[in-house]
């Protein structure tokens, strides 16, 4: 073998698990895993990445390791205001920024056509242009309610359908469905035209034939690309340059091929809340430690955002939606609060409802979440 080829190939694997890295904003959640199997990535735990993004990376062996990208987005459309920060911020210890120059004029204009340029104009940096285009599209609908009972109306619709488990679990069933021949064929592909090339620089009884190895490639090929086009077609719709982009990354690039599966799971969830996709995809502990981050963060903000009376309302309702699922999933949300006996029996006195550090005081507030009061541990 001569070294070129080895190259190539060391580049082709370089490229097989950079294709399978997820660019996400900080405060996304990734359920990446499959069958029974998922866990949680999350943006704000990544190593790669900045202060705004981070890179999750997923296991490279697909079609088994699919990624779905949730998130909080950081721009809360109420029934009262266009909020421009997260009502729940799980995993930050932080207070949201203060309002900008930039969002208070964003808000002061929440028109129309100024809400379609949303993704750049107002800070509403989303990981997904799905999730940028649900979120202009609710601003849109805010502008355009008349009256605040329509507004009350809206949001409540909006939580709700963000909650619903049922729609989740037929989506995902509808997904594993659709994507079993792409999940197959992409893999497939991708070894068959890994096979041939090495075929062709070192099996001379290959050499004869060389066409067939062609052929075969290039059908197999064509068919991902046919594939995943209609697939795409059935749960983005709308999603016309999405389609483009990731189509011509499967034409150009021989390992993006076995990720195709990949490529189409990624924002299937979009609109729905981490908490309801969580309830879907994971189980026994995982689940449990999952569901008790979310609530105990919405339940315990950190100090500005519950303060603020047109958030508090928001978090309310939000609160009302994740008891009334948590609850429905066989989750008791006491179970979710509880204080491990093993705390108070080892002197700590104080608690951090939440992000459950232990404090030797019983009183005061704790260092890391800005405002929260320690509760006691007995
Ligand atoms: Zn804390």
């Amino acid at each position: 073998m001569h070294d070129p080829v080895y190259q190539l190939l060391a580049v082709w694997i370089v490229i097989h698990i950079v294709d399978g890295a997820v660019l996400i904003r900080r405060p996304a959640i990734v359920f990446s895993g499959w069958g029974q199997w998922y866990r949680v990535q999350s943006g704000s735990k990544a190593v790669f990445g900045n202060a705004r993004k981070a890179l999750v990376i997923l296991r490279p062996w697909p079609p088994f390791e699919s990624g779905f990208v949730t998130e909080i987005p950081e721009l809360t459309v109420t029934s009262t205001a266009v909020l421009p920060y997260a009502v729940q911020r799980p995993g930050r210890k932080d207070p949201p920024d203060a309002w900008s120059p930039l969002d208070a004029e964003c808000l002061a204009s929440a028109q129309a056509e100024h809400m379609s340029v949303l993704g750049i104009d107002c800070k509403a940096d989303t990981s997904s242009i799905l999730e940028a285009e649900r979120l202009a599209a609710a601003c849109r609908d805010f502008a355009a309610a008349s009256t605040e009972e329509d507004r009350k109306a809206l949001f409540h619709h909006r939580v709700q359908a963000s909650h619903d488990v049922l729609a989740i679990r037929a989506r995902y069933a509808d997904f594993g469905r659709e994507s079993a021949l792409i999940g197959v064929l992409g893999p497939v592909a991708w070894l068959v035209s890994l096979g041939s090339f090495i075929g062709f620089f070192y099996v001379p009884a290959m050499w004869a034939h060389w066409y067939l190895f062609v052929l075969v490639t290039v059908a197999l090929w064509v068919h991902v690309l046919v594939e995943f086009s209609r697939v795409h077609r059935r749960f983005y719709p709308t999603a016309v340059g999405d389609r483009v982009t990731k189509l011509f990354m499967l034409g150009v690039s021989l390992p993006a091929l076995a990720h195709a599966r990949t490529f189409l799971a990624r924002d299937l969830f979009v609109g729905f809340h981490p908490l309801a996709v969580g309830c879907v995809l994971l189980r026994g502990p995982t689940l449990h430690r999952f569901a008790a981050d979310i609530w105990n963060d919405v339940k315990n903000p950190t100090h500005g955002i519950g303060t603020r009376s047109e958030a508090e309302v928001e978090r309310q309702a939000m609160i009302r939606s994740h008891r009334a699922l948590l609850e429905n999933e066989g989750l008791g949300t006491q179970s979710l609060e509880a204080i491990p006996d093993e705390w108070a029996q080892r002197g700590f006195l104080g608690l951090c409802p939440r992000c459950r550090s232990v404090y030797e005081v019983a009183e005061g507030t704790c260092s890391d979440c800005v405002g929260v009061a320690l509760v006691k541990t007995q």
